[in-house]
């Protein structure tokens, strides 16, 4: 169950993946699962070396596709316990709409945003996280439009699991990770992941001063769709913990004909040298 490999991440020092890493490694353990049990898909940017720092299957895709990949992974092997992972460039500019339809589509795939408000491998560019105002190399005159609201977003896509973390907070984010992995249908799950070279108004002080743990806020029912979206409007997004869930919903792969019984992984795809041919003559 020992989810470290021998690979050392070339993340600056003090980044907030470093702690999203071990958070993922921490809740799969905690989980009970083994490593080839276990399959972490990533995007491009500095939080898409991910994939390759866990001791499980992994898979670095292209920008802004890691959903797709992981989607496929699922329906093709129902055993694995699949996660993907990006940043807020991959998942809410160029991989916006694969983020939307994952969601409305619930299907068992935990997903990881590691959210630093910037583009950090480009060296600090305005994401769509980045808020009204402010300043980068792209946005010398301060950013015109306001931040994109992935809590809201999910929670009026349909989404079935919502919740926010914290890297400095590493005993919430994995208790929220492992719930997320737990959950049968689609885990969304944004993590404030202070990019510390680029990023210097969104820093880890900043955060402890602007969060709220929902934890703290008494009675609050995370089963209830529009007291979630209540706080999060109220608290401007500013909030961590599991902010919704419905256990109840059907997750897309339930849905699926046959899917339980003989998932892609499993069926003998061997075809004679005749029906190969035929196949092949799609693409002549
Ligand atoms: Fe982390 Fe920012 Fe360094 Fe990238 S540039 S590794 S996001 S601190």
């Amino acid at each position: 169950k020992d989810f470290r490999n021998n690979v050392k991440p070339n993340w600056c020092p003090g980044c907030g993946d470093f702690s999203v890493q071990a958070a993922i490694q921490r809740a799969a353990a905690n989980v009970g699962i083994l490593p080839h049990e276990l399959a972490v898909i990533s995007g491009i940017g500095c939080s898409g070396r991910i994939s390759g720092y866990i001791h499980s299957y992994g898979f670095h895709g292209i920008h802004g596709r890691a959903l797709p990949i992981a989607q496929g992974l699922k329906m093709a092997n129902k055993d694995l316990h699949v996660i993907a992972s990006g940043g807020d460039g991959d998942g809410f500019a160029i991989g916006l709409g694969h983020t939307i339809h994952s969601i409305r589509r619930n299907i068992d795939v935990t997903y990881v945003v590691m959210d630093n408000q910037i583009y950090g491998l480009t060296k600090g560019q305005t994401s769509p996280r980045s808020a009204e105002g402010f300043k980068t190399k792209s946005t010398p005159g301060g950013a015109i439009e306001p931040s994109l609201k992935p809590l809201e977003l999910a929670l009026t896509s349909g989404a079935t699991f919502v919740a926010q973390g914290f890297s400095s907070d590493i005993k919430e984010l994995t208790a929220i990770i492992e719930a997320g992995i737990n959950h049968k249908g689609f885990s969304f799950i944004n993590v404030f992941s202070p990019c510390v070279t680029y990023n210097k108004v969104n820093t880890y002080d900043w955060f402890k001063e602007h969060l709220t743990k929902l934890s703290n806020i008494e009675g609050y029912d995370h089963t209830n769709r529009e007291e979630a979206m209540q706080v999060v409007m109220e608290k401007e997004g500013l909030v961590t913990g599991i902010i919704y869930q419905n256990e109840h919903a059907p997750s897309y792969q339930e849905q699926v004909p046959g899917y339980a019984e003989t998932p892609l992984a499993d069926q003998n795809l061997k075809m004679s040298e005749e029906e190969f041919n035929v196949l092949l003559q799609d693409f002549m």
